[in-house]
């Protein structure tokens, strides 16, 4: 595991980064951060979900074979991209060898790998590749963040720890709407998160709407579109090809310059 303020290079925590131990403790940090680089560091070192602190330390500290050379980050895994973005991409929660291990969303697994390339098609990312913290990926007016930040065992957070959760995403969405256009959901779960959010930050009122592929719904300043998740289930099975991806973000690049 990457302990805070050794020099990774996504790593914005230092030894005295105050840490969440359960989910009030979320509450009142997420709360009072005072910045975005603020609430990336606290929030990459909680720890107020025991289930899930246990799996992502088990995880990293076992390791799997072809990855047994590297230093799993085995942390929660903050948002990703610019701070004043006009697209924004609501995952679901790290990978356990993707950026469970790498300590960046969507880094190092064949998620990313999609998500990425497709960014780069759209004009979003510089580059089309998502290998490590280290290989130069930047984005282009947009952000990738997460509703669950420690990746949970079998890509199933329980909804306890989704709630814990939500506090760091509330704070992080209230610097973000400002300026954002479009927000593409990747799964059900991204999207029912958004809208949940929403309602919290008094921006949507009444019941979710139903989400689907292409979906868009209109809300307080921006649009949200429904994507299918990037997950290898979706991508081997042609459920979602990359046809289907580019059109969801062609259709966002064109809210975010609308
Ligand atoms: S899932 Fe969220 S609230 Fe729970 S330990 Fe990880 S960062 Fe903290």
């Amino acid at each position: 595991m990457i302990r805070p303020g050794t020099g990774f290079p996504t790593d914005k925590a230092s030894g005295t980064t105050p840490v969440a131990h359960d989910p009030a403790d979320v509450v009142r940090l997420a709360g009072s951060a005072p910045s975005l680089d603020h609430l990336d560091a606290r929030s990459s070192v909680c720890r107020a979900c025991p289930r899930l602190v246990d799996w992502r330390e088990d995880v990293a500290t076992k390791r799997r074979a072809a990855y047994a050379a590297d230093v799993y980050w085995g942390r929660p895994v903050t948002g990703f991209g610019v701070a004043r973005p006009s697209v924004l991409v609501m995952g679901l929660a790290p990978a356990a060898h993707g950026g469970n291990r790498t300590g960046r969303i969507f880094t190092g697994d064949r998620s990313g790998d999609w998500l990425f390339a497709a960014l780069h098609r759209a004009g979003l990312a510089n580059q089309p590749t998502s290998v490590d913290a280290h290989d130069g990926l930047q984005l282009i007016d947009t952000r990738v963040t997460l509703p669950v930040r420690c990746a949970p065992p079998a890509n199933k957070p329980l909804p306890e720890e989704r709630d814990a959760c939500a506090p760091w995403l509330t704070r992080e969405l209230g610097w973000l709407l400002p300026t954002v256009k479009a927000v593409v959901c990747l799964g059900s779960f991204g999207w029912q998160a958004m809208f949940d959010q929403l309602r919290a930050l008094d921006r949507w009122s009444g019941r979710t709407p139903r989400f689907g592929h292409g979906a868009e719904v209109e809300a307080d300043g921006f649009s949200v579109l429904g994507c299918f998740h990037v997950s290898q289930q979706n991508t081997f099975t042609g459920r979602l090809t990359e046809e289907m991806l580019d059109a969801v973000f062609a259709r966002a690049v064109e809210l975010a310059h609308a």
